[in-house]
């Protein structure tokens, strides 16, 4: 295990004048504070001896049955009993990971991936193989390649982990044409997928996307989270999983922490019940779609010619590329000396990738204060550029 880059980070971009792009951190501010506040201390009140006690390892079941409801919104039609609740999706990436690799194991993820679950294949000592993306998502021909490749070396895949819908970093989004087609291929070379969707109620246009699992249930391990839709400090997530592998699931869980906190299920439970959550995600749509603005508008008026960027519809991040000859990681601690931070883009890599990229997240600060960010990077990157 080695500690990764966006926490080594974090400790320098506290100073407040800063403006961080870095962080990942949901604006949680924007939830109705009082109304959360007394209907958790009436739930206290009225139901402590529940709220405060133990719970099963697997979660609530009422709460595991508001979830079907929520992923019902992208088209998943899963069962109560084959949810199980975790602290977190990264939770759910830990008991899937320890459940099915043993080490030097196979694990395709994209070029980039999520930091945080590199960090757990790693812990678990899989072999992370990367397929790479582009703007429309995984490449569909160059998972066929990669897996044609590792059939001939004759090592077994577990698993291909994807962020189809509104990516981190990446902030890309696979196509309803190349799901059909990835779904296809995974098929054809029997490889099970781990569909981690924690931005998919998150886009700015239309209705969500159909996630992956509904369209196969049998070989798509589906996870969710209410980090982003209600508040990442519950630490309330999920996995909706075939039925086997449902039950190690709950074994593993028991293992870890005999059940997840009922305090913070119940929590969500009595949001869900009682909250207008539906308007609460528009809410937070509308402010994040107001920053990724913010955050392309100054991209496009400000900086140097050669960079690139992604344009997400959806989620929390922006994936910018420097010009060649650029690093990325040597410049950060030159940008954080001019008062703004990035993410390199190395982290989110297990081959050494990722040297001209840097992640962009919009969703923590103002817009004005996104602007700022912007035009102090740009600064930032014309002095590379003559450097
Ligand atoms: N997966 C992805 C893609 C994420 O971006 C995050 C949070 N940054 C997680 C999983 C973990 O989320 P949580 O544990 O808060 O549900």
């Amino acid at each position: 295990m080695v500690p990764s880059e966006i926490r080594a980070l974090f400790a320098m971009v506290a100073r407040p004048e800063v403006v961080s792009l870095a962080g990942g951190a949901p604006y949680v501010s924007a939830l109705p504070l009082d109304a959360v506040g007394s209907m958790v201390g009436d739930l206290v009140a009225g139901k402590g001896a529940e709220v405060l006690q133990y719970g099963s390892a697997q979660g609530d079941e009422t709460l595991r049955e508001l979830i079907c409801e929520v992923m019902a919104l992208e088209g998943v039609q899963g069962s109560a009993d084959d949810v199980v609740v975790t602290v977190g999706a990264q939770q759910a990436l830990d008991l899937i990971t320890k459940i099915f690799i043993d080490p030097g194991d196979v694990v395709l993820a994209e070029a980039p991936s999520y930091v945080g679950a590199l960090g757990t294949f790693a812990s678990y000592q899989a072999d992370v193989v990367h397929v790479p993306l582009d703007d429309a998502g995984l490449i569909p021909s160059a998972l066929r390649d990669t897996l044609d490749r590792l059939r001939r070396e004759g090592r077994r895949v577990k698993f291909l982990y994807t962020v189809p819908t509104f990516q981190n970093p990446a902030g890309v989004t696979l196509t309803a044409a190349r799901r059909t087609q990835v779904l296809e291929i995974c098929a054809e070379y029997d490889v099970l997928v781990i569909e981690d969707n924690p931005y998919g109620l998150l886009g700015y246009e239309g209705e969500p996307m159909r996630a992956l699992r509904a369209d196969d249930p049998d070989r798509v391990i589906y996870l969710g989270s209410f980090s982003k839709t209600i508040a990442s400090g519950l630490r309330v997530g999920w996995v909706l999983a075939p039925h086997a592998v449902r039950a190690k699931l709950v074994l593993a869980a028991e293992s870890a922490i005999l059940c997840p906190s009922n305090f913070s299920q119940l929590a969500v439970r009595e949001y869900l019940l009682t909250q207008p959550w539906r308007e609460q995600i528009k809410a937070f749509r509308e402010m994040y779609r107001e920053r990724r603005d913010a955050m392309l508008d100054a991209l496009d008026q400000l900086m140097p010619d050669g960079c690139t960027w992604t344009r997400p519809g959806g989620g929390f991040f922006v994936w910018a590329t420097l010009p060649e000859g650029l690093d990325a990681k040597a410049m950060a601690p030159r940008a954080i000396a001019d008062r703004v931070a990035y993410v390199p883009g190395t982290g989110f890599y297990a081959d050494g990738g990722g040297r001209r990229n840097m992640r962009l997240s919009f969703c923590f600060p103002e817009p004005h204060r996104i602007r700022e960010g912007v035009r102090r990077l740009a600064a930032v990157v014309e002095k590379e550029i003559r450097l």
